[in-house]
């Protein structure tokens, strides 16, 4: 039976809109359902970090998205006396990706960036009102059925991605279970237009009042964001209530300032998939992994799911690879996961608490850690890569390879191009690396390296000799086995 793409999405949500574009850059033919007609309109992200932009950039969204959004260097948590609790400085600095740590932003205009640069891929398309219902899979290709404006169709991939946010009917018909990691709280977003920014926070906040935990930040331009903690006896109704979000925002004296544009009741999760790949169905985003927002990073682990899938099915799809690649996505990405979800749970813990005792406890644990310098500080690292498609033992491999920009401004993915690279101290003068040879040779001298070869996602896949890694690298491809270096 002929295919009629090679990879079929469900969701075009940022994760499957961002997957598709990278898949579409390798030649994949992709066809991306997508049940609703328009963008989520609801409030959602405001944060993406460095790596989130860096993916962005690949897609061709990053630029866009850039223009619009903001930075502050400051991220506070505060108790109810104003006193800090925990900072992370720094945020707007350029970091490792090569853009700003924490970027702030709308969530529906970077999925605007993202959808405008899809149409641009000749292999991959987004259909709106194209609800997935039903799928099958066999050895060779997954088979669903749609419902489609035009009437019911039914369509045959080589591979499924369920990119169908955390309620996920692709997870759910999988059988797929959550790993639940106890974390449940509801929360109103408020998302305002600003008229008189002068008037506003000029950093990221979460107060850690035990009366009415709140987080007040940032967004792309002309917007801000409150959120408030749901107390027991409260209802969704209610806190939506124009005039009852008055009266949160009242402290704040922001009343002719802002004006309310949209609001939404979460109940803020922590969960994690058992099982990231069944057969010929994978899962992505918050299919996958669900974590409360507080270290803004779900849509930004959705979009690391999608530079890790892309390249491993393209080069599967492409016959460089064999199946068994897919197999290392999830043992690769859901540690990472697990450490963002750890951060968000402790941040939420330390911002949740609703009792006078417990605040002033954790106020007293806190303020001690920080004034011994016990607490991080500036923006937050994750875990490398500690296993799969790696040269496991080799210095740096794993890691999180940087993008230096170059003297003239130019950033180092748009030098060198999609692709893995493998950069050898023999070439550093060569016209391809020139421009960054002095980062470049500096990472070299740091992990003691004769080559490095970087995967497409731009983690490191190992160091070692130029032809030795080239080798190990194909051998990987084609074999999935890695032997220690
Ligand atoms: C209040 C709040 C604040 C947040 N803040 C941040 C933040 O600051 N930074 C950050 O990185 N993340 C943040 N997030 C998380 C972020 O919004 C999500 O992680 C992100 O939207 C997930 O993207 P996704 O594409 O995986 O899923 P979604 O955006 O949920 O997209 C899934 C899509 O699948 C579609 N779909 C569902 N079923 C089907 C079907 N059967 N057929 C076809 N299509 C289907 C849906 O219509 C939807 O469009 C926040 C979330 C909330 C709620």
């Amino acid at each position: 039976m002929e295919f009629d793409c090679d990879v079929l999405i469900a969701g075009g949500g940022p994760t499957g809109v961002t997957l598709a574009i990278l898949l579409a850059r390798r030649g994949v033919r992709v066809i991306v359902a997508e049940k609703e007609a328009g963008i989520y309109p609801l409030p959602r992200a405001a944060h993406i970090d460095h790596e989130g932009m860096r993916i962005l950039q690949e897609a061709g969204a990053a630029d866009a998205v850039f223009a619009t959004s903001r930075r502050t260097p400051r991220y506070d948590f505060l108790n109810a006396r104003g006193q800090v609790l925990l900072r992370f400085d720094r945020t707007d600095r350029m970091a490792a990706g090569g853009w700003p740590g924490a970027n702030m932003i709308h969530q529906p205009s970077v999925e605007a960036a993202l959808r405008t640069s899809l149409a641009s891929c000749d292999t991959a398309a987004l259909h709106p009102s194209w609800t997935i219902e039903r799928f099958s899979q066999d050895t060779a290709g997954v088979t669903a059925q749609l419902s489609t404006p035009e009437g019911p169709r039914e369509i045959r991939a080589r591979y499924l991605v369920g990119a169908d946010g955390a309620r996920s009917p692709v997870r759910e018909a999988a059988g797929i279970a959550f790993d639940d990691l106890a974390f449940e709280e509801p929360w109103l977003v408020v998302d305002v237009l600003v008229d008189d920014a002068s008037r506003l926070p000029s950093a990221n906040l979460q107060i850690c009042d035990p009366a009415r935990p709140t987080t007040c930040v940032l967004m792309g331009e002309g917007r801000h964001r409150w959120e408030f903690m749901i107390k027991p006896g409260e209802t969704a109704e209610k806190v939506s209530d124009d005039a009852f979000i008055e009266t949160l925002l009242a402290p704040w004296d922001v009343a002719d300032a802002v004006r309310i544009e949209r609001k939404a009741v979460y109940t803020f999760r922590a969960r994690i998939a058992s099982q990231w790949r069944k057969g010929r169905v994978l899962l992505a985003g918050d299919a996958a992994h669900q974590t409360p927002p507080f270290a803004g990073q779900g849509m930004c682990s959705g979009l690391r799911d999608a530079a890790n899938l892309a390249w491993k099915l393209a080069s599967v799809i492409g016959g460089d690879a064999g199946d068994d690649l897919l197999d290392s996505y999830q043992p690769e990405r859901a540690p990472n996961l697990r450490a963002t979800i750890d951060m968000a749970v402790m941040m939420g813990r330390m911002v949740c608490t609703t009792s006078r005792w417990g605040a002033f406890v954790r106020d007293t644990k806190f303020r001690l850690a920080r004034a011994l310098g016990k607490l991080p500080d500036g923006p937050a690292d994750y875990p490398p890569i500690s296993t799969g498609a790696i040269l496991t033992g080799s210095p740096g491999a794993g890691s999180y390879f940087p993008q230096p920009l170059c003297p003239r401004g130019r950033r180092l993915d748009d030098a060198l191009g999609l692709g893995h690279w493998l950069i050898a101290r023999e070439d550093l003068d060569t016209p391809r690396f020139s421009a960054f040879a002095p980062t470049l040779a500096a990472w070299l001298d740091l992990h003691q390296a004769e080559a490095v070869l970087v995967r497409p996602d731009r983690y490191v896949f190992g160091t070692g000799s130029p032809g030795d890694l080239a080798a190990r690298w194909d051998a990987a491809l084609v074999g999935g086995e890695l032997q220690q270096a």
